[in-house]
């Protein structure tokens, strides 16, 4: 009776091990085949300097077109792909998409950025490092014009090692930005530590403006700091005039936001883009085709 009572729990044992690893595997194997199919693409939402409307550039968020055209939003599968590890190969096909949609109007324009969202893995080992310079190396849009967001949502497992990566990405000529200020454990010695160039207030605090004094307060603060360490600041998640007017008068110059524009597909973002920046130089032939 004993032996068949361990033969029960090696069969249930069997039996959930199958489950879990079907629930896992299906949408894993289902991004892997999205990976190979180029199915990830990028969408690009504008951000815009509030002190004179100019357009500062760009932000790229990943979108998952599958084969019938549904578009699926990062949280439908950046968790699952951050666990499996198909973010670093869907980080890079955003890389490849932002240089090819982006090239052709970003050449001339040298005054226009980009940003792409990193995970925390990608600042514990140098592969970003290959990945970016593999990628813009002989690129028309040039290192300058590249800003590279990590969020303070998650811990940097290796904040030396972080570090370094950044100064790596800063010596291209990139800069880096916080993404999420606010959100996260870190506090003001982390941002220290780390070096970066920019910081994106969290949208929480943008909604509070008007409504809640202690997250004003923080955006207060955000701008005092910003200037002091002379690092630039973009709102985020800007929805309304009153918001816009608040910020402008604190001093915030950059913004992103649904008032301004949403997420756009990047036809719709070029032709934004050489509608609204003058060209500053004449590009090359190929801007013919
Ligand atoms: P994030 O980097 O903080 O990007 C801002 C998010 O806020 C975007 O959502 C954007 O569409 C949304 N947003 C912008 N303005 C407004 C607004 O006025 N109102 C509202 N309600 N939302 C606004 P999205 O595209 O769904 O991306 C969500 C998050 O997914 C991003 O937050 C980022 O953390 C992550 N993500 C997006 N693309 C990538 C990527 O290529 N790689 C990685 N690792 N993460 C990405
Ligand atoms: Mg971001
Ligand atoms: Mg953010
Ligand atoms: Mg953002």
């Amino acid at each position: 009776y004993g032996n068949a009572g361990g033969a029960v729990m090696a069969l249930f044992a069997v039996l959930l091990a199958w489950g879990v690893s079907r629930r896992i595997e299906g949408p894993e194997r289902e991004i892997a085949e999205g990976i190979r199919k180029g199915q990830f693409i990028a969408y690009y939402q504008p951000v815009i300097d509030i002190s004179n409307g100019n357009l500062l550039g760009c932000e790229a968020l990943v979108r998952w077109r599958k084969a019938d055209g549904t578009i699926i939003s990062p949280a439908g599968f950046i968790a699952l792909a951050e666990k499996s590890g198909q973010i670093y190969d869907i980080t890079r096909s955003v890389m490849k998409r932002g240089r090819e949609d982006l090239e052709r109007v970003y050449e001339g324009r040298p005054e226009l950025k980009l940003s792409f969202n990193l995970i925390a893995g990608h600042f514990a080992s140098f592969d970003v490092i290959n990945d970016v310079s593999t990628v813009f190396a002989d690129s028309r849009i040039r290192m300058n014009q590249l800003v590279f967001e990590v969020t303070e949502r998650e811990e940097l497992p290796n904040i030396a090692r972080a570090r370094v990566v950044i100064a790596r990405l800063q010596e291209l000529g990139a800069q880096v930005a916080l993404d999420d200020v606010g959100t996260g454990h870190g506090g003001l010695s982390y941002l220290l530590k780390l070096g970066v160039d920019q910081m994106k207030i969290d949208k929480m605090f943008v909604d509070a403006i008007g409504t809640d004094r202690y997250s004003t307060a923080i955006i207060d603060s955000l701008v005092r700091l910003a200037s002091e360490m002379s690092m630039d600041l973009v709102a985020e998640g800007v929805e309304t005039q009153e918001q816009v007017e608040y910020l402008r008068a604190k001093g915030v110059r950059a913004a992103q936001g649904y008032i301004f524009a949403p997420p756009l597909p990047a036809k719709a973002y070029a032709a934004l883009a050489e509608a609204m920046c003058p060209l500053k130089q004449r590009g090359q032939a190929s801007d013919a085709a």
